[in-house]
């Protein structure tokens, strides 16, 4: 087996604390990140937890109960390393400072909830049981009956959860192949994701037809599993590795690029080179673009959709992929569309992975501070990349009663697409 890049998961590996003394505590960033414009806080600041990671690097500090409140509360969005001037790796640290604080042990009243979600969020057949039991919760007139008791009032990580998804649709089968219309640009493999291929398996099926569309060959790899992006955002590098070589066992050595429509999965993968030196890893890393990057320059036979509309970037898309141009340019090849601005569309809307369950309160108040920038918008239709997103920003409007609707960008190419005949 190649070598894997163990030595960087310390904080007090040379090239990690090379990376952290980078930091010139300039104090740009701050005002970028979340927590600290929620809390006010230096130590939920970037630079706060640059400086405790610094310390723990230097026995200075021991991992204390503190250290790990502050890193936990972060919400890895990384908009911190997009305003850094000095080139700060901030997400690697944090998921280098995590993996420390799991290799460490964790007090049993913090393990108990990450253990019940990282044993079924991952796995897409366990899902899918859960997903089905959550469906008859809905349709049974118990969710009705729980919420009218006021239950869940005493439960705030159980009362997330259960106000995230309020509809489980129907499952959607894609072929395992979809071949080029017209004359053929290529050959692509698509991501179907875990939570993506239950919640969002139309925008799996949209995505597919779109690039056979756009000329491609579009294979979507039967076998495949989790990406690993959960895993490496809780500090369980090791379970990332193996997840990895998994996926590139599955997918095909032979495809131009391997398409993901959900901005983690796809930053993750982007990203594996920097935990493990696995070549077959590597290509399947360097290969991994997301949909929109493969359709901006697509010519697709489009009618008007007279839409207002505001894009919200996905953290992992906008700082973790640098991929803000390319899903704005798609939407406004739609003939009708308005694009309006959206204030801090950058900034975190608090769902990041599963911190909207582990943290629900900064989670609603990121949220409330996103609702309120798209209600000033006018938008009545908000778009953004990757699943976690459309679920928390839609769960916000649907309990102030607004009338705003989510949608993936490739769901609403999809709908000003003239298919007839194609
Ligand atoms: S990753 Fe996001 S929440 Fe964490 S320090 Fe950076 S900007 Fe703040
Ligand atoms: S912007 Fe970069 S260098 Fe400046 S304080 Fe933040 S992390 Fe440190």
């Amino acid at each position: 087996m190649a070598p894997d890049k163990a030595a960087a998961e310390a904080l007090d590996a040379p090239e990690t604390l090379t990376a952290i003394r980078s930091c010139v505590h300039c104090g740009i960033c701050l005002p970028q990140c979340p927590t600290y414009r929620v809390l006010g806080e230096e130590m939920d600041s970037p630079r706060g937890r640059v400086y405790l990671m610094r310390a723990v690097a230097e026995k200075r500090l021991d991992l204390t109960d503190g250290f790990r409140r502050h890193l936990d509360l972060c919400l890895g969005c990384r908009a911190c390393e997009t305003a850094c001037p000095a080139g700060v790796p901030f997400g690697s640290l944090l998921e280098t400072s995590r993996a420390e604080i799991e290799r460490r042990g964790r007090p049993l009243r913090e393990r108990v909830l990450p253990a019940l979600l990282f044993a079924v969020f991952p796995h897409p057949g366990r899902l899918r049981a859960l997903l089905s039991v959550l469906r008859l919760y809905h349709r049974s007139g118990l969710r009705r009956l729980v919420r009218a008791s006021g239950v869940l009032r005493g439960w705030p990580r159980v009362a997330a959860m259960e106000r995230l998804i309020d509809n489980v649709p129907t499952p959607v089968s894609l072929p395992e192949h979809l071949p080029a219309r017209g004359r053929s640009r290529g050959r692509v493999a698509l991501l179907t994701g875990c939570v993506q291929r239950h919640l969002f398996a139309d925008v799996n099926r949209d995505t597919a037809r779109l690039l056979a569309l756009a000329g491609w060959d579009v294979v979507v790899p039967r076998d495949q599993g989790c990406c690993g992006a959960l895993d490496l955002h809780a500090g369980r590098p090791d379970v990332l590795r193996a997840r990895a070589r998994a996926l590139a066992a599955a997918f095909p050595s032979d495809v131009d690029w391997v398409v993901t429509n959900a901005a983690g999965c796809g930053s993750a993968m982007r990203e594996y080179g920097h935990w493990t030196r696995d070549e077959a890893v590597g290509r399947l890393a360097g290969r991994t673009r997301d949909v929109t990057e493969l359709l901006v320059d697509a010519e697709l036979p489009l009618a008007p959709l007279p839409l207002t509309v505001a894009y919200h970037d996905a953290c992992h898309l906008a700082h973790g992929q640098k991929v803000r141009a390319a899903p704005r340019a798609l939407l406004a090849k739609i003939p009708g569309l308005t694009l309006v601005p959206l204030v801090d569309s950058e900034l975190c809307c608090g769902s990041a992975g599963v911190y909207n369950i582990l943290e629900p309160d900064m989670a609603e108040r990121l949220l409330e501070h996103k609702i309120r920038r798209i209600i000033e918008s006018g938008a009545r239709t908000v778009v953004t990349g990757n699943p976690g997103c459309l679920l928390q920003i839609a769960s916000g409007c649907r309990r102030r009663g607004l009338d705003v609707e989510l949608v993936h960008p490739v769901t609403l190419l999809a709908r000003a697409v003239r298919w007839e005949g194609r």
